[in-house]
């Protein structure tokens, strides 16, 4: 997996202070995309495993507390992403609990296949659904657009 961006302070994708990692790859073209130059699989750099010690360690981080995890791109749940991103949502799971975790996707959640859904299974909140321009509404909290959906899973 490739990815764009890490923060590993952030404030303004999700609730409280977060890890967010951008991910490159995203199939769905929605037009007026704010993030065209993720589209591309090899766009970005490698997600290496020292980048994900560093991201599990800022996790763990007592100095400055992390609510949780959230994982953007480009899309998470990209076919070519999925074995990268179940291996860290498994690995906050295993070595950060309390940490939630939450993820944006393309997809809508009724048309996840299997390997998806392992993913989804071990996040607490989902924001499915393509950007729609005529449905932008600036006033919506974490989502774009009015057919998104933010699902609590959890
Ligand atoms: S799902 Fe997100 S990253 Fe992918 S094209 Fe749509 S807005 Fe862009």
């Amino acid at each position: 997996m490739n990815y764009h961006q890490y923060y590993p302070i952030d404030v303004v994708n999700g609730p409280g202070t977060r890890c967010t990692l951008f991910v490159a790859g995203c199939v769905h073209q929605c037009p007026g995309c704010y993030n065209k130059s993720t589209w591309r699989l090899n766009s970005g750099q490698p997600f290496s495993q020292t980048m994900e010690d560093q991201l599990i360690a800022d996790l763990k981080d007592t100095r400055i507390p992390r609510q949780g995890l959230s994982l953007s791109g480009g899309d998470p749940l990209h076919p070519a992403n999925l074995s990268a991103v179940l291996q860290l949502v498994k690995r906050v799971h295993a070595e950060c609990p309390g940490k939630d975790i939450w993820l944006w996707t393309g997809y809508r959640l009724a048309e996840l296949d299997a390997q998806q859904m392992q993913v989804v299974d071990r996040i607490n909140v989902l924001i499915d659904g393509k950007f729609v321009q005529d449905l932008k509404d600036p006033a919506l909290i974490w989502r774009g657009s009015a057919n998104q959906v933010v699902h609590k899973l959890r």
